[in-house]
């Protein structure tokens, strides 16, 4: 607890998603005055629930995970007080639906490895073998781990190498030593077989890359995903963010919607002035960004902090929001489902399609489902249609949702005929909803360990969310967030 002959530090958290609300709620219970300013008027960012015409939509994030006993999720819930309605999942988290029209489906716990024996072979359960053995290391080491990458030379010496020498030890026969410099392909069968399709569908939407990118170690983690603790969250995946706002409220934090920051002035000693677009302004000491790198350098009065060109011409989301009747033949199907047609994967050719619960009545009104389907695409050239071409834009992104409806009637058969509210969105749209730069989503692409980015961006100012270790996914966004908000406290207890 803070020191009561100590003046209490003022902390400005900028935006309310997972993150940020996450470090928010633990700095205010330690004592510290918070505000966080969210530019919505609902908190949780690419993680929110949004209402509209009486459906509650999942903005993008719709599989919530991370539940498990002694997972990220109870640790946040214990650091922040916050409560959710949950309830565990059973069955299969995804079903995927592949080109040959078979399906796999990915169970919630185990027993993956002897589907996927089933399914593919021996290939198949070596691969979901050594899948599961590295991702069991990967989680016990990432639990372990105060923060990565170092954030500084003491921090190295004097934290990371012990944890990670005591890791090791207690993992003799650790392979994740060869693997820190493999791909995830390097598991996989040479061929290109309808495994390798399954696993890159899969580390598409989980690691923003595609087996032969992303570093085997990164990978067996972010595939892991079905088995750690899958969770049906009612209200939508919103749930989450809005039981960390009553947390903060809860811990004597204020939360402020409708407060688009537009400029961070930087005071000698390292305090900040922290300016709305409504002219308001906040004097902080600690400032923490919700932000992705790209938007808090033009905040800085940085224009420098350009976009790498691989990440503008990289991926984002193209989401489609469907209000639906219900149809009798959803009644037993999973809520969360990946249909895989052909390769270049994304832009249509792969679609993430999950289904609000017909149990969950504040979804949709009576007899309906609230649907959000997802597909990765190119960022570059949606904003050079809206730039040069504005009824090429139209068209393109009319044609991309009659794609992605199609393809979805693999997971929802009947859908285009039951839909009555479609609501397609680019990355453009994601910008203006996120505020996040280019409307570019998803983290950082997991190809290596050490591109992974720190969370100190200054004196006193920090950044929290997907573009820090451990990076996409609530879970992973609350774990990295916990770990900014501990070192916070820690760097303050210091200079005391
Ligand atoms: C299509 C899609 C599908 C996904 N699916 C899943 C999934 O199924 N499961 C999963 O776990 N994860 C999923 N994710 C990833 C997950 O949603 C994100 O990793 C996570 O929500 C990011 O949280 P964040 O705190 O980093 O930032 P954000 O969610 O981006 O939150 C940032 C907040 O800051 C606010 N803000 C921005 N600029 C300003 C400003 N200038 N002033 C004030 N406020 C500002 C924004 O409005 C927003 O509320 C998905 C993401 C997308 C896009």
């Amino acid at each position: 607890m803070t020191n009561p002959n100590h003046k209490t530090q003022n902390v400005v958290v900028i935006g309310a998603g997972v993150g940020g609300l996450t470090t928010a709620t633990i700095l205010a219970k330690h004592g510290l005055d918070v505000t966080v300013l969210e530019q919505q008027v609902y908190p949780g960012g690419c993680a929110g629930t949004f209402f509209h015409k009486g459906y509650r939509f999942d903005a993008g994030a719709t599989l919530a995970a991370g539940f498990y006993p002694g997972g990220p999720m109870p640790m946040v819930a214990e650091a922040t007080g916050a409560t959710w309605p949950t309830e565990p999942a059973s069955g299969t988290a995804i079903a995927v639906h592949l080109p040959d029209g078979s399906v796999f489906h990915r169970p919630v716990g185990d027993g993956e490895v002897e589907a996927a024996a089933q399914m593919f072979g021996k290939s198949g359960e070596r691969f979901f073998t050594w899948q599961q053995a590295t991702a069991d290391r990967m989680w016990d080491l990432a639990m372990a781990l105060p923060t990565w990458p170092p954030q500084s030379v003491t921090n190295l010496i004097g934290n990371l190498i012990p944890k990670a020498a005591q890791w090791f030890l207690r993992n003799p026969s650790n392979p994740g030593v060869v693997d820190a410099f493999l791909p995830v392909s390097a598991h996989l069968p040479k061929h290109d077989n309808i495994l390798r399709l399954l696993v890159d569908g899969q580390l598409l939407i989980s690691a923003q890359q595609t087996s032969d990118k992303v570093n085997a170690l990164y990978g067996a983690s972010a595939l892991d995903l079905p088995r750690r603790g899958v969770a049906h969250l009612r209200g939508g995946m919103g749930a989450i963010s809005q039981g960390l706002a009553q947390a903060l409220e809860n811990a004597g934090g204020t939360l402020r919607y409708r407060q688009k920051v537009s400029r961070i002035e930087r005071l000698p000693g390292g305090s900040s002035m922290v300016h709305t677009h409504r002219g308001e302004i906040y004097h902080a000491d600690i400032v923490i960004a919700n932000l992705t790198l790209y938007d808090l350098g033009p905040l800085l009065g940085d224009m420098r902090t350009k976009m790498p060109h691989g990440i503008a011409n990289g991926f984002g989301a193209f989401v489609l929001h469907v209000g639906a009747r219900d149809h009798p033949n959803w009644a037993r199907l999973p809520l969360h489902q990946q249909v895989l047609r052909k390769r270049p994967l994304g832009e249509g050719n792969s679609v993430f399609v999950s289904i609000s619960d017909v149990k969950d009545s504040s979804r949709a009104p009576h007899g309906h489902r609230a649907i959000t389907i997802s597909t990765h695409t190119n960022l570059a050239k949606w904003w050079h249609w809206d730039q040069t071409d504005p009824n090429r834009y139209a068209e393109e992104k009319q044609k991309l949702a009659t794609i992605m409806l199609e393809h979805s009637e693999w997971a929802l058969p009947n859908l285009r005929q039951q839909a009555q509210l479609v609501m397609p969105g680019t990355p453009i749209t994601y910008q203006r909803y996120t505020g996040r730069a280019f409307g570019w989503v998803g983290g950082y692409p997991q190809t290596s360990l050490l591109s992974s980015r720190g969370a100190k961006a200054g004196k006193n100012l920090w950044l929290v969310g997907d573009s820090i270790f451990p990076g996409q996914s609530t879970a992973a966004v609350a774990l990295g967030a916990m770990r900014v908000a501990n070192e916070i406290i820690k760097d303050i207890n210091y200079k005391r």
